[in-house]
């Protein structure tokens, strides 16, 4: 699939990704992660316009709207202010290393609902190219409240983020046999621990204080039917799962890595 048509409307919100390595002349800035958004206005334009207006200093890279029209903001090179304070694997600051996407919806303050099928269509071949082109590792494709969640819900438990990993963008869990008899159960002090180490391993910050808004944006993502911040052996057996999915996928990366540097000595 091609890239999606585009529509300009550019923000004059967004700065440079790193002015200290491009002063250095060491090259182009890292861009390696995917963030996903809701817009959480009542209407397309009304995000247009927030998101192009220099005093609100918020922005994004694209905007997809309900018809699967793409717009274009701001260029991928230069960041978007679209993250804020946010966390993922022990980084932050992530607006300088990511690309972000709002997807049209008025959010759970005016009316949150399913996001229509021209518009998944759009946002899936937006993200498929964006993925592609930027070799973007599928544990650093997130959403919003992935990275913020003691502050934000988007894009929300209504996002099919399955289609997503189906088409190559992000992971999902594959259920393990061994975990489904746990799920009925609740979960002792032991397995907690293990369960908030799986949080933390797949890229939350765990600390005391937001480890339940952790617990509800992972919930929010992987198990949408109930988001309740209890630690239930659904939760801690998805979380088993998910975190098997990323130790997997780092594996297979870290082995690509060394092969391309084994064929790198070889030709050199
Ligand atoms: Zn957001």
């Amino acid at each position: 699939m091609s890239a999606p048509a585009l529509r300009e409307r550019p923000s004059p919100n967004h700065d440079s990704r790193d002015e200290r390595a491009a002063s250095l002349g060491a090259g182009s800035p890292r861009i390696d992660m995917l963030v996903l958004h809701y817009t959480g206005m009542q209407s397309a334009a009304a995000a247009l316009d927030r998101l192009c207006d220099p005093a609100a200093r918020v922005s994004a890279h694209y905007l997809v709207d309900e018809d699967g029209a793409v717009w274009r903001l701001v260029a991928e090179e230069r960041r978007a202010w679209h993250a804020g304070i946010s966390f993922w694997m022990g980084e932050t600051v992530l607006n300088t290393v990511s690309i972000g996407i709002e997807i049209v919806n008025p959010g759970h303050e005016w009316g949150y609902r399913a996001f229509p099928e021209p518009q998944m269509a759009a946002v899936e071949a937006l993200c498929r190219d964006i993925v592609a082109r930027r070799r973007i590792p599928a544990w650093r494709v997130v959403g919003h409240s992935d990275i913020a969640p003691t502050r934000k819900t988007d894009p929300g438990e209504l996002f099919d983020w399955p289609r997503l990993a189906r088409a190559g963008i992000g992971l999902w869990p594959q259920p393990a046999a061994a975990l489904q008899r746990r799920r009925g159960r609740g979960v002792g002090i032991v397995e907690r621990a293990a369960a908030l180490a799986d949080l933390a391993r797949i890229g939350y910050q765990v600390e005391p204080g937001n480890e339940t808004p952790s617990l509800v944006a992972f919930q929010r993502r992987f198990r949408p039917e109930r988001w309740d911040g209890r630690l239930d052996g659904e939760t801690a057996g998805r979380l088993a799962e998910m975190r098997q999915a990323v130790e997997a996928a780092l594996a297979a990366d870290a082995r690509r890595r060394r092969d391309r540097f084994r064929d790198y000595r070889r030709l050199n």
